[in-house]
């Protein structure tokens, strides 16, 4: 029988790569497509060859083509840290819209199930803590992050409109704060950035007071995540992350800590918008999906230790 295919967007990404692996695990034939902006071919590097998988360098907010059948569209491209959007708000913001438009109708095409990677974004400044899917959020839509975060909102209306009024068979995930092999180094995020400085005994820069909450879920948590909202029947968003929730600081420390770094911390201006806290509520994800996440955060650290010092090794060469 012919192999199932489906086609990932953002592919070469941090977790659109860690998608393929997945997908040609479970015994997909894998369609990657990405123009990378913010991916690199370094990430899929190790499938090239693969008879199973396949890349294609495209921008999707042009016209998407695609030969053959689908039976799935994994939708995962944009640029997706505070950094990348400050550099590239317009192209964050067509990739949610006008890309998003574009995927849903080559799903619509090729009568393929369309899964949207959204964010916690979309719930911005929470006031409602820890947040669940019917929290409708406290975003700024003229804020440096709007351009993310509307966009995703934009991306979410426009996959209920295609599921409502073409019949479409679409599924929304909500993802949290992840970290893992294949983040990039300058990226700007927390966990890059500390790693980064801890590793070459350089000052932690947490911003503000480093009193803000975040809740860190390990790649491979949130790929099974992905994978069984994928193959189940919810239509409606499922918020996918660990809701163990820590400190900007205590997080830094924990950097630190398990980097064996004698780097200090100094605190540097808070971004705009920042959120304050974050923490998922995964009640739906454990009852729709059976899942939860299953590593913890300082053991999920250390796994990821080898990568980044690898990283750190080869900018310094
Ligand atoms: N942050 C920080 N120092 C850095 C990078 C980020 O203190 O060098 C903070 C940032 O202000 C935010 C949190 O860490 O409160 C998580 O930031 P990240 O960019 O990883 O993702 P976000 O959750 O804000 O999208």
């Amino acid at each position: 029988m012919a192999k199932k295919r489906v086609l990932i967007t953002g592919g070469s990404g941090f977790l659109g790569s860690h998608l393929c692996d997945k997908y040609i695990h479970e015994g997909y034939h894998v369609i990657c497509m990405d123009n990378l902006l913010t991916g690199s071919e370094d990430n899929v590097s190790h499938l090239f060859g693969n008879e199973n998988f396949e890349f294609h360098k495209h921008d999707v907010t042009n016209y998407v083509y695609v030969k053959g059948d689908l039976d799935m569209v994994l939708h995962f491209a944009s640029p997706a840290s505070p950094i990348d959007y400050l550099e590239m708000p317009i192209q964050t913001l067509k990739v949610g819209s006008l890309g998003t438009h574009k995927v849903l109708g080559l799903a619509k095409e090729k009568n393929a199930r369309f899964v949207l990677a959204s964010t916690s974004e979309v719930y911005g400044d929470p006031n409602v803590h820890p947040q669940d899917e019917d929290y409708w959020g406290n975003v700024n839509p003229i804020g440096s992050r709007g351009v993310y975060d509307e966009a995703k909102r934009f991306a979410e209306a426009m996959t209920m409109a295609y599921h409502r009024f073409h019949g479409i068979d679409t599924r929304i995930v909500r993802i949290f704060n992840t970290y893992g092999s294949r983040m990039r180094l300058y990226d700007g995020r927390a966990l890059p950035t500390f790693m980064r400085q801890a590793l070459n005994g350089e000052p932690l820069t947490v911003y503000g007071d480093g009193s803000q909450t975040r809740s860190f879920t390990y790649v491979d948590d949130l790929v099974e995540g992905i994978y069984r909202l994928s193959m189940s029947d919810e239509i409606e968003p499922v918020n996918i992350g660990n809701p163990d929730e820590t400190t900007i600081r205590e997080f830094a420390e924990e950097i630190i800590e398990v980097t064996g770094s004698s780097s200090k911390i100094v605190y540097e201006e808070l971004p705009d918008d920042d959120p304050q806290v974050r923490q998922p509520d995964i009640s739906k994800a454990k009852r729709v999906l059976d899942w939860e996440p299953k590593v913890e955060r300082r053991d999920g650290l250390i796994k990821t230790l080898d990568y980044f010092k690898e990283q750190v090794l080869r900018a310094n060469a």
